[in-house]
């Protein structure tokens, strides 16, 4: 048992608790009020900290750690093409590598629950999935890894070079094999497995039908990239007579097992689409700005009722992007576009909370501080300098992040005072550093 106090709580569901408790018992919450905590337990004073539910992130593609700063500018499908041959390359040492960086490096930034869409797997080099999946357990984070795939590559009118895509058989068979041997479907589950082929520009209409039909039989959730760039706009027109969310709804990807990475180009009608059906949003807006690809619509998707989560995207098109700040990205942003009502910094956090998990599904187990749901809570010092500002919400979101005192990860602490307790910084920084090496052959 283990009970944080005097801590100011935000619940994210219910009334923020100036100066209260969170009790933990194995791996769930098992009290939160205001207060003292009457029984036994080991304490953790939260004096000065704002405890936070932990953060979900909800699109992600770890490998990239190992290509950070390679392709520094362009468009989406510039950046693509000039990064793809380079991917070809890369083996299991290099994912492992590479997602014990990037999940480290989310858990500093409060991230208890990470998804990740990996898509490209080179003949011959290795179990790429499986090495993610080991990255995530000693890291100790709650994982999501969408088994991504491309079938549809420049021969066949598709963005990527034909020798980094797959044939439908492999990937079907392939995606089967994954889900039958890590998805746990179970409360407080650690893994779970989603089919996520890549994007309408990489990937055969048939090869969609298949992927969903699959999933929904296998009872995961689906994911993908949808309506990014405008380029991806003029694709689908070009290549399909239609928009990508109009492109995705004609193959059944839209509904409430559905979450949809970026969605930055949607028309009215698609909001309205996406409220109807359930379906997800990963709102990247690091990633969007870096690639210039736009400012996504999120608070009037969150106004009409879509869930809205929040993600930093692969590394190398949002590098060293740590998950917290996307909360003040979102934040800003939004108010950039629509003005300064458009977004609060209390709705970012539920975007980075809630949100999150409708998108993966566990709203019943995450998300949010209650009684019964899972032990995924981040301790944020608002003492010190950011104790000039009375309101520790404001304190947290506005500017620069405050130190992470402590991120507990189903009742297990990862991180203490900013370092991971896991795997060593040193360590899960190395072996970023190696896998970039590794992967551009130096
Ligand atoms: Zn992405």
């Amino acid at each position: 048992m283990i009970v944080i106090e005097n801590v100011y709580v935000v619940p994210v569901t219910g009334a923020e608790i100036p100066s209260g408790y969170i009790a933990i018992d194995g791996d769930r919450i098992v009290a939160v009020g205001a207060g003292a905590y009457e029984g036994e337990g080991e304490r953790v004073d939260g004096r000065g900290c704002l405890a936070t539910p932990g953060f979900v992130n909800t699109h992600h593609h770890l490998y990239q750690w190992a290509s950070q700063g390679v392709t520094p500018d362009g468009t989406l499908f510039e950046w693509l093409v000039a990064s793809y041959r380079l991917w070809g390359r890369m083996d299991a040492e290099v994912v492992h590598g590479a997602a014990t960086a990037g999940l480290g490096w989310l858990a500093k930034s409060g991230c208890t629950t990470a998804s990740d869409h990996h898509y490209i797997f080179p003949k011959g080099r290795g179990d790429l999935f499986d090495a993610e999946i080991q990255a995530a357990r000693e890291v100790g984070l709650r994982f999501h890894p969408g088994r991504g795939s491309m079938d549809r590559g420049r021969s066949q009118g598709g963005l990527p070079p034909d020798e980094v895509v797959e044939s439908m058989d492999d990937i079907l068979s392939a995606t089967e094999a994954a889900v039958r041997k890590y998805h746990d479907p179970s409360f407080g589950s650690m893994l779970r497995i989603a089919v996520a082929p890549c994007s309408p520009f990489s990937v055969s209409g048939q090869l969609m039908l298949e992927s969903a039909d699959l999933a929904r039989s296998m009872g995961v959730r689906l994911h993908t990239h949808g309506a990014e760039t405008l380029d991806e706009d003029e694709h689908c027109k070009e290549q399909f007579g239609m928009l990508p969310v109009q492109y995705l709804e004609s193959l059944g990807w839209l509904g409430p097992d559905v979450w949809l990475a970026h969605c930055v180009h949607l028309t009215d009608d698609d909001i309205r689409r996406f409220a109807a059906t359930g379906t997800g949003t990963a709102h990247c807006p690091s990633s969007n700005g870096r690639l210039g690809a736009g400012i996504a619509r999120v608070s009037e998707l969150m106004r009409a009722g879509a869930p809205v989560g929040l993600g930093v995207d692969g590394a190398a098109s949002s590098e060293m992007t740590p998950l917290a700040g996307e909360i003040r990205m979102a934040m800003l942003l939004q108010r950039a576009r629509y003005g300064p009502d458009a977004l609060t910094a209390r709705q970012a956090l539920e975007m980075a909370t809630m949100g999150g998990a409708r998108c993966l599904g566990r709203a019943d187990e995450i998300g949010s501080l209650e009684a019964g749901k899972l032990a995924d809570v981040a301790l944020w010092r608002v003492d010190g300098f950011y104790a000039a500002i009375d309101d520790p919400v404001v304190a947290f979101a506005y500017g620069q992040t405050p130190p992470l005192a402590r991120l507990i990860v189903g009742g297990k602490t990862v991180v203490e005072d900013g370092e991971l307790r896991t795997v060593s910084d040193q360590v899960a920084a190395e072996a970023g550093a190696v896998a970039h090496r590794r992967l551009l052959g130096n």
